[in-house]
C-alpha cells in the first residue's frame, strides 16, 4: 500500500468526556472500549474535553478526568483539545450553514415547545413555529427535512431516522450564545479526522443529527459504534446526578476487568490477581467489537457506587 493509501486507511478514534464530574463506571466503559478499538486497529486515540456548556463545567474535573485516565493506564495521542477554545470553528460552521440557508432563530421557550409539539424519539419535536418568521435573535435551529438518515451502527446494527417528524428542527446555537454540542462535536470529529466514534448509546439519537450537519457541511461521516449504556441497580443510567461513585482513587484492576466484561468480553477470573499491565495485555490481544452487546445488564453497586 502507497503511503497516501496508509494514511487514508488509517485509524482515528477518540474519547470525549464533559467535565461535569469525575469519571465513573459508565465513562470508564466508554473510554475502554474506544481505546481498545483504536489500538486494535492499530490507530490513534485521541482525549477532547468537552467543556462547551461552561456552567455544568465542575472546577477542577478536567485535571481529575486525565488524572484517572493515566492511573488506569491510558494513553493518548497527541495534546488534549479542549471545546471551549474552539469557538472559532463552531462559529466559522455557523456561517457555513447560515449562507446555505439551513439556519433560523428561533424565540420559542421550552414550556412553548413542550406544549404545542407532539413527542418524538428523544424528546418533543419542533413545530416549526419560527421556520418562516424572519426572527433576528434567540437560538439558532438548523432546518430539517429530505430523506431520512441511515446508517449501520456497529453495536447496535441498523438505525433509520426521519430527522424532520422524529426529531425536527434542532438547536446548533443556544440562546444564550452557547454553541451546542451537537454542532461542536461534528467539528470537532472532522477537524481530529475521526473515522470511527465509539461511545455510550444514550448519544444514538444523536448520531442522524450529527450526520445531518456532516451532510450540510461536506464533512465526512465516520462509523459509528454505540455501546449499551451502564445501569445501576434501580436501572438508572449511571450519571453523575444518580450518584455514580467515582473510579478515580481506587484499584483499577477489578474496576478494568469489570468494565471488560460489560463489554461482554471475557477475561478469565486469574486476572484478578494480576497486575494492570497484564490485564491491558490481555485486553489488547483479546478485544472484539463484535462481542459487545446491544444492552447492559445493571451493574452491581460494589462497581458503581
Ligand atoms: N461529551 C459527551 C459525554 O460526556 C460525549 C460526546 C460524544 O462522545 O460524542 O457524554
Amino acid at each position: 500500500m502507497t503511503a497516501a493509501g496508509d494514511r487514508a486507511a488509517a485509524y482515528r478514534g477518540r474519547f470525549a468526556p464533559s467535565p461535569t464530574g469525575p469519571l465513573h463506571f459508565g465513562s470508564l466503559v466508554a473510554a475502554t472500549a474506544s481505546f481498545l478499538q483504536a489500538r486494535s486497529r492499530g490507530g490513534e486515540w485521541f482525549v477532547r474535553i468537552e467543556d462547551l456548556d461552561g456552567p455544568r463545567t465542575a472546577a477542577g474535573a478536567a485535571d481529575d478526568i486525565l488524572r484517572t485516565l493515566e492511573e488506569f493506564g491510558f494513553t493518548w495521542d497527541g495534546k488534549v483539545t479542549c471545546q471551549s477554545r474552539n469557538g472559532a470553528a463552531y462559529a466559522d460552521a455557523l456561517a457555513r450553514l447560515d449562507a446555505r440557508g439551513a439556519l433560523y432563530h428561533c424565540g420559542c421557550t421550552r414550556r412553548e415547545i413542550a406544549d404545542s409539539s407532539a413527542r418524538g424519539v428523544d424528546g418533543p419535536v419542533y413545530p416549526g413555529t419560527c421556520r418562516d418568521a424572519g426572527r433576528r435573535q434567540g437560538a439558532l435551529r438548523v432546518r430539517t427535512g429530505g430523506e431520512a438518515i441511515m446508517f449501520h451502527d456497529l453495536v447496535q446494527g441498523e438505525v433509520r431516522c426521519d430527522l424532520a417528524r422524529e426529531i425536527g428542527d434542532f438547536i446548533v446555537s443556544r440562546a444564550d450564545g452557547l454553541y451546542a454540542y451537537q454542532l461542536a462535536v461534528t467539528v470537532d470529529d472532522a477537524a481530529q479526522g475521526i473515522t470511527e466514534v465509539v461511545r455510550g448509546a444514550d448519544l444514538l439519537l444523536s448520531a442522524p443529527r450529527q450526520i445531518h450537519l456532516q451532510k450540510l457541511l461536506d464533512l465526512p461521516s465516520p462509523a459509528y459504534a454505540h455501546l449499551p449504556v451502564a445501569l445501576d441497580a434501580d436501572g438508572q443510567k449511571l450519571s453523575k446526578q444518580t450518584g455514580a461513585a467515582p473510579v478515580g482513587g481506587r484499584d483499577p484492576v477489578p474496576l478494568l476487568i469489570a468494565a471488560l466484561r460489560f463489554l461482554g468480553q471475557q477475561p478469565p477470573e486469574t486476572l484478578r490477581d494480576a497486575g494492570l499491565d497484564e490485564v491491558w495485555r490481555w485486553a489488547h490481544g483479546h478485544w472484539h467489537l463484535r462481542q459487545v452487546p446491544r444492552q447492559a445488564l445493571p451493574v452491581s453497586r460494589h462497581t458503581t457506587g
